[in-house]
């Protein structure tokens, strides 16, 4: 078994060590004897997507996220929503997440136009929504509890047919007001959570993997790992934020 990973977009959306995700996910494969091979494809890369399994998208600054538009009209737009309308599995964070919707607005005005893979829009501010936070995942997800970081202008708001990634526990999360954060759809997970979010989620980052291998060979079981580290940083996190399980 491989799961093929593609990083897209290294070059301008990778905030908060972001990339530490793909670190995360090619460690907890290959500590079960799973193959992983990870491209990266900035910019301008010629590559029509369908070749890989997993996709990751960083976060980035409202100015990194005007310069992708050209990319994302040279072809790129319609790469990315035959791969998550296929089923392909997507871990998008923050500017990566925005990325999925209609569109979003800068703070400073500038109109983005998006995939539109996805039925929401992004209103930025400079009024930011900056710190740790914690999340519910909702069923579909796994249902735990995540701990994450979150720096972020933009207010997403879903369509009303949309499925939020989870519920707000501490902290803001899509909005700071109507208690979602992130959204779900067919495999394709997208979260304010920058950190990076999986090495202190392994039930998550676990769950993420699955999506792809379950897609890809019709079934898998990832046997447990000894999360001890990895659980004790949720943990102390946790109770900082003093939220429970
Ligand atoms: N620039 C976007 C915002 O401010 C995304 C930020 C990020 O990716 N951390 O909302």
């Amino acid at each position: 078994m491989e799961l093929k990973i593609c990083h897209l977009y290294p070059d301008v959306l990778n905030l908060y060590g972001d990339r530490g995700n793909i670190a995360c996910m090619r460690r907890r494969l290959e500590w079960r004897g799973i193959g992983c091979a990870v491209t990266e494809l900035p910019l301008g890369t010629v590559d029509d997507l369908t070749g890989y399994d997993l996709f990751f998208i960083g976060g980035g600054q409202d100015f990194e996220q005007t310069v992708l538009l050209s990319d994302l009209n040279a072809g790129r737009r319609d790469d990315i929503r035959a791969a998550a309308e296929d089923g392909k599995t997507f871990l998008c964070i923050c500017g990566g997440y925005q990325l999925l919707g209609r569109g979003y607005r800068t703070a400073d005005g500038e109109w983005c136009d998006y995939t539109g893979i996805l039925d929401f829009v992004t209103e930025g501010s400079r009024d930011r929504m900056i710190g740790n936070y914690a999340f519910r995942l909702g069923p579909e997800s796994g249902g735990g509890v995540v701990v994450g970081f979150e720096n972020h202008g933009g207010r997403t708001r879903l369509g009303s047919g949309l499925t939020p990634l989870g519920a707000v526990l501490k902290g803001c999360g899509n909005n700071g007001q109507d208690g979602t954060e992130g959204v779900r759809y067919r495999n394709v997970f997208g979260t304010y959570s920058h950190g990076p979010v999986l090495p202190k989620n392994p039930a998550f980052c676990d769950g993420i993997l699955l999506s792809a291998l379950v897609r890809k060979y019709g079934g898998a079981e990832l046997a447990p790992l000894e999360d001890a580290a990895e659980n004790a940083a949720r943990r102390y996190m946790l109770n900082r934020l003093h939220v429970t399980e």
